[in-house]
């Protein structure tokens, strides 16, 4: 769509043409100092910022860099917007245009990246991507920081849960009018090495910004970029040079190994590659990594198995909510050999008596894998997953029931199976007016809370539940906590639905018999 280019600056009062022009060489000087851009590239950019103003000179910077978002981004977008250089649907592709101006190129960053692993290691070249990604913007911190997040302390394994605020929730009528724009098929997905400086559009997030590094895993061409949504410390994202689906092999592995043995610092894990226990992206193959902070990785072994076939190996069941399978070993060759004969052998293991049936009119199992490197170990977990359906649980057997669906009803990919819950924004709302109902000393209204355009009849039942246990006179806090108690333990009872074998006796021998059945037996 083009966008409409006025230039009518003239008409406006001198003094504010002339903080705009010294805004724009402030937001150079910034570029300098948070971006590393180069004097040479610091006076290249000022000129294409001064094209993009529809300006012909600058003014000096002002003395001291003010607030990055509400002192410089945003008095510059107001002021593309008040004279029309663009629309204020779309102030966030033109700030990031803008932006993108002044972030040191692509070839830049890679050969600073590079210079950077050779001569401090690969720990400070990531931090430099790190910096660059978050002073550009392309992470925007400012709404990171937003989302309101905590830890769930449970004896069988702490859990991280974050109620997501960053993205705001796209009114109906924007939804709507999003649907109408047309498509051009370009770039083909969010991942696409093509988004790399697109300019986006109100369907497409503007990339101008998004700065990623080639990498090469089991030969094949890759990038890792890191994640814009930051779902935990230094979220990275490993992403395939081209477009085709996601697919658990025994490649992945050699992928996910050849990633962290040069990134020892991240792990890297890979979403299922079946819907229901996989990703929210299957059609184009990506990985996702970064600090070892996920609440699985602090687990201990529940029962210690070995096998003759990789002596080197061993291998543990993990102490965990769903059913993981840790190996770890010296020698990477026989980690990836226990690591085929367990995903061969899973692909057709049924166990009625577990609801584990490998094969219906389509494949069931598959895995969630992860690798990291401990004390120069390679490990990898491989979290056991099965998709079916049936008529009792037409959303998955081993998927939350519909009693869970008001906290979380998408399908529990890579990063919350590791126990790190990302919950939709519209949770915080609806658990303030819910603490409201528990703390307000009266009775609900319960026929207006069934009614299907109340944003609280999703809860209903669980209103119902809290109101029979604690009544509706608890102080604010009491009921805050209350409710918070109760969707910690309904993650909890989320990750519970994911495993394959539950963590009961009968469920237990029945994965020991599964190992048995790939001649890991009991150490
Ligand atoms: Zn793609």
């Amino acid at each position: 769509m083009p966008r409409t280019k006025k230039i009518v600056t003239e008409s406006l009062p001198e003094t504010d043409v002339k903080q705009i022009k010294a805004l724009l060489s402030t937001l150079v000087e910034y570029a300098k100092k948070k971006l590393y851009l180069s004097r040479y590239d610091g006076v290249y950019a000022l000129n294409r910022l001064l094209s993009l103003f529809r300006f012909d000179s600058p003014e000096e910077p002002l003395p001291d860099i003010p607030d990055f978002q509400t002192g410089l981004l945003d008095p510059l977008v107001d002021y593309a917007v008040k004279n029309g250089l663009t629309t204020d649907e779309e102030r966030l592709l033109f700030e990031t245009e803008m932006m993108g101006l002044v972030t040191p190129s692509e070839g830049e960053v890679i050969a600073r990246f590079d210079q950077t692993c050779s001569m401090e290691g690969a720990p400070r070249a990531t931090q430099y991507l790190n910096e660059i990604s978050v002073n550009s913007n392309y992470i925007r911190m400012a709404d990171i920081n937003k989302n309101i997040r905590w830890t769930a302390n449970f004896p069988e394994g702490n859990l991280c849960v974050t109620i997501n605020l960053s993205k705001p929730e796209k009114s109906n009528a924007e939804v709507a009018r999003q649907k109408s724009l047309p498509q051009t098929g370009y770039p083909k997905c969010m991942l696409c090495l093509e988004n790399l400086g697109f300019r986006g559009s109100l369907t497409h997030p503007a990339r101008e910004t998004i700065r990623i590094i080639p990498l090469f895993l089991n030969d094949e061409a890759w990038f890792m970029q890191f994640s814009p949504y930051v779902y935990f410390d230094e979220h990275v994202i490993a992403v395939s040079e081209t477009h085709h689906p996601m697919q658990i092999t025994d490649e992945t592995f050699v992928r996910l190994m050849d990633f962290t043995e040069m990134f020892p610092h991240y792990f890297l894990g890979s979403n299922a590659d079946l819907p229901i226990v996989g990703g929210s992206i299957l059609s184009h193959e990506h990985y996702q990594g970064g600090k070892k902070v996920l609440p699985m990785f602090s687990r201990p072994a529940r029962k210690n198995f070995a096998s003759k076939k990789y002596p080197s190996v061993s291998i543990a069941t993990l102490d965990w909510y769903n059913s993981v399978i840790r190996l770890t070993g010296r020698i990477r060759d026989e980690v990836q050999a226990a690591a085929h004969d367990i995903l061969a052998a899973w692909r057709s293991y049924s166990d009625e008596s577990q609801h584990v049936i490998a094969k219906t009119d389509q494949p069931h199992n598959t895995v969630t894998p992860i690798a990291t490197m401990e004390n120069d170990n390679y490990v990898l977990y491989m979290i056991l997953r099965n998709n079916r359906t049936d008529e009792l649980h037409p959303y998955g057997i081993f998927h939350p029931t519909e009693d869970m669906h008001n906290i979380k009803k998408e399908g529990i990919g890579l990063i919350e199976a590791m126990g790190t819950f990302i919950l939709p924004g519209r949770l915080q709302k609806e658990l303030s007016a819910i603490a409201k109902i528990l703390s307000d000393g009266n009775t609900p209204d319960f026929r207006s809370l069934s009614e299907e355009n109340n944003p609280l009849s999703k809860h209903f039942d669980m209103i119902i539940q809290m109101v029979n246990e604690f009544g509706t006179s608890l102080s604010t806090k009491e009921a805050r906590s209350k409710i918070i108690d109760r969707v910690n333990t309904t993650c909890q009872k989320i990750l519970e639905c994911t495993a394959v074998f539950k963590n009961t006796e009968d469920g237990q021998k029945a994965f020991e018999k599964f190992l048995n059945s790939v001649e890991i037996t009991l150490a």
